[in-house]
């Protein structure tokens, strides 16, 4: 019995450092898990709100995100740009930094959400645990300093939305996905007050375009290299105006990037798929909606991660100076047929500008 304690302790001591160390690994990792991109506003963002703002329920939930308001002494329309929806599409999350770090509105107002599904840009991805795809990226600015982005997942995070449903039936109409789909929140609008933590937040940005009465909604994307949605424009047709619909505006948007030599190609938005912002936004509020898609060669998967590289076809710069004008080409043909209510965006770089400075240059 006494030759057994020394063992004993022995066991015990290694017991409590295996611990120690799970401990300090875990408060490690969920340390990275939660490192999230800041922004740092240019001289146009005259407000900061967040989500709860709109719909209260989201406070101090995970769920809640940062809105970045963007305003002309002149006034105007309201517009409403939308990044990270879907945060591994991470063209969306640059342009809307982009937008809030140097455009200036001198007539109407530019409302910037960079990071829609805020759980979602907390997920570690879990195709990283196979090919080592990292939590975020870095990118330096032209001052030399180190600006972080997170990748994360396409759906919100399990922590705030478990389990899933065998399958999940949109709130709009008679469409059902896989049980996962509930956590997209491109799949939840137009939302549901008392539905899921997903459906709350897209809720919640129902609620922003409601009482902020915006005019334009634009939801940025991304898809794969050769899928039919990489360079796509879509527009909802239902909501009119003077018998002008979001699809006659992307239209004449797509016209006018030609003239700068951008391709974008117009689409009706589809009737039969449901719960999508571009859809749910234009049936259910007063707003034009358009979503774009950009070719992602992550989501190709052909290369272990690459979207941010330079050498491919299509470069983060490339699809951040694409939607870029293609936002403001959307904003202006509004402007055009709705004078009214014109919002003007100054600030942003042309095309070309982007292709030879690069993304990080525009980054504060
Ligand atoms: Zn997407």
């Amino acid at each position: 019995m006494p030759k057994q304690e020394p063992r004993g302790w022995l066991r015990e001591i290694c017991l409590m450092g295996i611990v120690a160390v799970m401990v300090i690994s875990g408060a490690i990792l969920v340390k990275q898990g939660r490192k999230m991109d800041l922004f740092k506003p240019g001289p146009g963002v005259k407000q900061i709100k967040h989500l709860s703002d709109y719909y209260g329920e989201l406070k101090g939930s995970s769920g809640d995100t940062p809105v970045f308001i963007l305003e002309g002494e002149q006034p105007g329309g309201t517009t409403l740009v939308v990044g990270g929806t879907h945060p591994p599409e991470i063209t969306g999350i640059i342009v809307a930094t982009l937008l809030i770090e140097n455009a200036v509105v001198s007539k109407g107002r530019l409302i910037v959400i960079p990071r829609a599904n805020n759980s979602a840009a907390s997920f570690i991805p879990s195709r990283g645990r196979f090919t080592g795809t990292p939590a975020g990226y870095t990118l330096t600015n032209k001052h030399g300093e180190d600006r972080y982005f997170r990748i994360g997942e396409r759906v919100s995070n399990p922590v705030d939305q478990w389990p899933d449903p065998e399958y999940y039936c949109t709130n709009s109409g008679p469409l059902c996905l896989e049980g996962r789909e509930g956590r997209n929140l491109n799949r939840s609008y137009p939302g549901n007050s008392k539905g899921t933590f997903t459906e709350k937040v897209a809720w919640g940005i129902m609620e922003l375009i409601r009482k902020e009465n915006v005019a334009v909604s634009y939801d940025i994307h991304e898809a794969g290299i050769g899928s039919r949605l990489a360079g796509l424009l879509v527009a909802n047709p239902v909501q009119k105006e003077n018998g002008i619909s979001a699809l006659e505006l992307a239209t004449m948007a797509t016209m006018e990037l030609e003239m700068q030599e951008v391709t974008m190609r117009p689409e009706r938005s589809s009737e039969a798929f449901r719960g999508l912002s571009h859809r749910e936004w234009g049936d259910y509020t007063q707003t034009f909606s358009f979503l774009s898609e950009t070719e992602n060669p992550e989501w190709s998967r052909t290369r272990l991660y690459d979207a941010l590289s330079l050498d491919s076809e299509f470069p983060l710069k490339e699809r951040v100076g694409r939607v870029i004008r293609t936002v403001v080409a959307v904003i202006d043909s509004f402007s055009m047929t709705f004078p009214d209510r014109e919002v003007i965006v100054e600030g942003m770089p042309e095309y070309e500008e982007i292709m030879t400075n690069g993304v990080s240059y525009y980054l504060n």
